[in-house]
C-alpha cells in the first residue's frame, strides 16, 4: 500500500457508457480540488461488474478527461486487475469470520424481503449449518458472501469527516451487504475502499448519492485497520424536471457535445464548473 503524502484525489468511473455531464462534474471536482492544493488527481477505471463493463469505453473515457482539460497523474488503476487483492481481503474478513456465504437468488430474496430491494438481506443463508454450506460450495453452488454486519459493527463507533465536518455514521440498517457477488469476486464496497487505500487516496470527492454507503466504506476501513480518507460528496446534476442526470435515458454525452461543436470550456461550465 502507497503512503499519502499531500492531498491525494480521484475520479472512478464505471465503463458501461461515454462519460456525460454529470460525470464532467465529478471530474472536474476533484480534479480541482486536487490541482489547487498541490496535490495528485488519480484515475480509476471501476470495470468488477463484467457483464456490464465494456472495455472499449475506458481510452473514450481518458480522451473524454483530456478534452475537458483534466490530466491525471500516474498510471490509471484498473479494477479488474486486482482480484487477486480482493480476494486476499476476502480472506482476511473470513478470517475474523465475518463473512458467510449466501446462495440465494434474487427471486428468493425478493420474496422473503417484503419491504422491496433496498430492504436488508432476510438472513436466510446466515444460519445455514456451515458444514452444509461448504459442501454446497464444494458441488460448485453458485454464491456470494456477505458481511456479518452485526458481528462487524460490534462495539464500534464510526464517523467520517464530511467537507471538514465529522459525523456519526452507521451501516446497521445496510443489514449484510455483499462483498463478493455471486456473477463476480468482489463488489463496489470491497473494491472502493480496497483501491482508495491502495491508491493513497486522502479526500473522497464523488456524488452525494453515495454519502449513506460511506457508513459501510468506513466500517470496511475500520475492520481492515486502513487510513480513513476525508470525504467530500457533491450535488448532482438533475434536469429541468429535476430528474438526476445520470439515470435520464439519453443523457447528454460529453463526445456528443464536442460532435456538436462545443468547446471545453462550455462544457465544463454546462456542468456546473465555471473556469
Ligand atoms: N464507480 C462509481 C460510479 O461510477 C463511483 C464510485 C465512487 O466514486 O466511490 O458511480
Amino acid at each position: 500500500m502507497m503512503a499519502a503524502t499531500g492531498i491525494v484525489t480521484r475520479f472512478a468511473p464505471s465503463p458501461t457508457g461515454y462519460l456525460h455531464l454529470g460525470h464532467a462534474l465529478s471530474a472536474l471536482l476533484a480534479w480541482r480540488a486536487a490541482r489547487e492544493a498541490g496535490g495528485r488527481f488519480l484515475l480509476r477505471i471501476e470495470d468488477i461488474d463484467l457483464a456490464r463493463c465494456r472495455r472499449e469505453f475506458a481510452p473514450a473515457i481518458e480522451e473524454d478527461l483530456a478534452w475537458l482539460g483534466i490530466d491525471w497523474d500516474g498510471p490509471v488503476r484498473v479494477q479488474s486487475e486486482h482480484f487477486a487483492e480482493y480476494a486476499a481481503t476476502l480472506d482476511a474478513l473470513r478470517g475474523q469470520r465475518l463473512l458467510y456465504p449466501c446462495f440465494c437468488t434474487r427471486a428468493e430474496i425478493a420474496a422473503a424481503a417484503p419491504h422491496g430491494p433496498e430492504a436488508p438481506y432476510p438472513a436466510t443463508c446466515k444460519h445455514l449449518d456451515p458444514h452444509a454450506a461448504a459442501d454446497r460450495i464444494a458441488a460448485g453452488t453458485a454464491h456470494a458472501w456477505r458481511l456479518h454486519m452485526d458481528r462487524a459493527t460490534a462495539g464500534r463507533a464510526l464517523s467520517f469527516c464530511e467537507h471538514g465536518q465529522r459525523r456519526a455514521c452507521d451501516p446497521m440498517p445496510f443489514g449484510d451487504v455483499v462483498l463478493a457477488r455471486k456473477d463476480t469476486p468482489a463488489s463496489y464496497h470491497l473494491c472502493v475502499t480496497l483501491d482508495d487505500t491502495a491508491q493513497g487516496v486522502t479526500l473522497v470527492t464523488r456524488g452525494e448519492d453515495l454519502l449513506p454507503v460511506t457508513a459501510i466504506h468506513r466500517l470496511l476501513q475500520d475492520l481492515m485497520g486502513w487510513p480513513e480518507p476525508a470525504y467530500a460528496h457533491h450535488r448532482l446534476l438533475v434536469d429541468a424536471g429535476g430528474q438526476r442526470l445520470a439515470k435520464r435515458e439519453g443523457a447528454p454525452a460529453i463526445r456528443a457535445l464536442r460532435e456538436a461543436g462545443l468547446s471545453p470550456k462550455s462544457v465544463r461550465t454546462r456542468a456546473g464548473m465555471p473556469d
